[in-house]
């Protein structure tokens, strides 16, 4: 299972980022209203996300480091197969195999129930042991890639791995406004944003999080046709300063990356005649769950509509809109 772990772990496991967006994912799914996310050393040395979510039980937690399905992995041959199946259920053992890694959970209301079980790399130490904690999970990943030297030597210098970290949490933390966010980096506060959905508690994250120029020079749009509905913040191009990854779209409350959204924004920019601007964004369109496919891939944020053609139009007409009537 070691050797098919860290197979898995090379899908999964990219650099501390990517460690970083699956515990978070895990925090979300167990409901916490409050997510603290700790780094040291640019995530090299530790990524610890810590959640008040619903927690683990004593019995289960052995079981959350464990692979859900048995591995169909019998031999290196059998890798090219591997790449086309999902990787669900497999993250926290995948993360294991290439870290030494702590989870301590409490599924209860007594903060002495608190259970702790640890992995490291080789495989999991069968013993759960007691560890006083709070309603909620606290996963901590340390020394990533320290038995894959390989792998380690693919790490970049602290201020990029950080600055990828960074970026994961920024997406997660716009993806969810009703969960307060925590992201420290090396002892020291790098966002604190406090939670709420209203629109002025919103603009009051973004510009927390992208600056306040971002949203100074944005044009609130929303937008609603048949199942679509589109919502969120436009650059204007007047906005000179403009970063060109300043762009965030998420569908159905997931950040995707997607050709047809960023053709239909580019042109959108290119036709009211703003070209040579870089096109900034944070924009949220939801739609029947039946009309998209959103796990194309896990790690990938990449989506896939039914109906690509009606949603790069609405796309395209609705900023093309906002865009033409905001001009200086
Ligand atoms: P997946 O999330 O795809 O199920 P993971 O390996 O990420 O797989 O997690 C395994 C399991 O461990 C989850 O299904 C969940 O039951 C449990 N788990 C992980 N993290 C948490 C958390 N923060 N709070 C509660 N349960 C968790
Ligand atoms: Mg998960």
């Amino acid at each position: 299972p070691r050797l098919a772990n860290q197979i898995a772990a090379g899908e999964v496991v990219e650099r501390p980022a990517s460690v970083a967006k699956e515990l978070i994912e895990n925090a979300i799914d167990a409901g916490g209203a409050r997510i603290e996310v700790e780094v040291e050393q640019g995530g090299t040395r530790l990524i610890k996300v810590r959640d008040d979510g619903i927690g683990i039980g004593k019995e289960d937690l052995p079981l959350a480091l464990a692979r859900h399905a048995t591995s169909k992995i019998a031999s290196l041959e059998d890798l090219e197969g591997v790449s086309s199946l999902g990787f669900r259920g497999e993250a926290l053992a995948s993360v294991s195999s290439v870290s030494r890694l702590e989870l301590v959970s409490n599924a209860e209301s007594d903060p002495r129930e608190g259970w702790r079980v640890v992995a490291e790399g080789r495989g999991m130490e069968a013993r759960v042991s007691p560890a006083p904690h709070p309603r909620g999970t606290s996963v901590s990943v340390r020394d990533l890639f320290f038995n894959t030297p390989a792998r380690r030597k693919f790490l970049r210098t602290e201020k990029t791995e950080f600055a990828h970290l960074e970026e994961t949490f920024r997406r997660q933390a716009l993806s969810r406004y009703d969960i307060a966010w925590v992201l420290k980096h090396n002892q020291k506060v790098v966002h604190q944003l406090p939670p709420g959905d209203s629109p002025s508690a919103r603009e009051r994250r973004i510009a927390s999080l992208l600056g306040k120029n971002f949203i100074e020079h944005a044009r609130y749009i929303e937008r609603e046709v048949g199942p679509l509905r589109l919502s969120g913040w436009v650059g204007l191009p007047t906005h000179s300063r403009a970063q060109a990854d300043q762009q965030y779209f998420f569908v159905n409350g997931r950040v995707v990356r997607d050709r047809l959204v960023a053709h239909a924004v580019r042109q959108a920019y290119k036709d009211v005649l703003y070209n040579g601007r870089h096109p900034v964004f944070v924009l949220y369109l939801s739609l029947d769950p039946d009309v998209v496919d959103v796990n194309v891939h896990p790690t990938k944020h990449e989506v896939r509509f039914r109906d690509g053609r009606t949603v790069h139009d609405f796309l395209y007409s609705s900023l093309h809109h906002c865009l033409a009537t905001s001009r200086p």
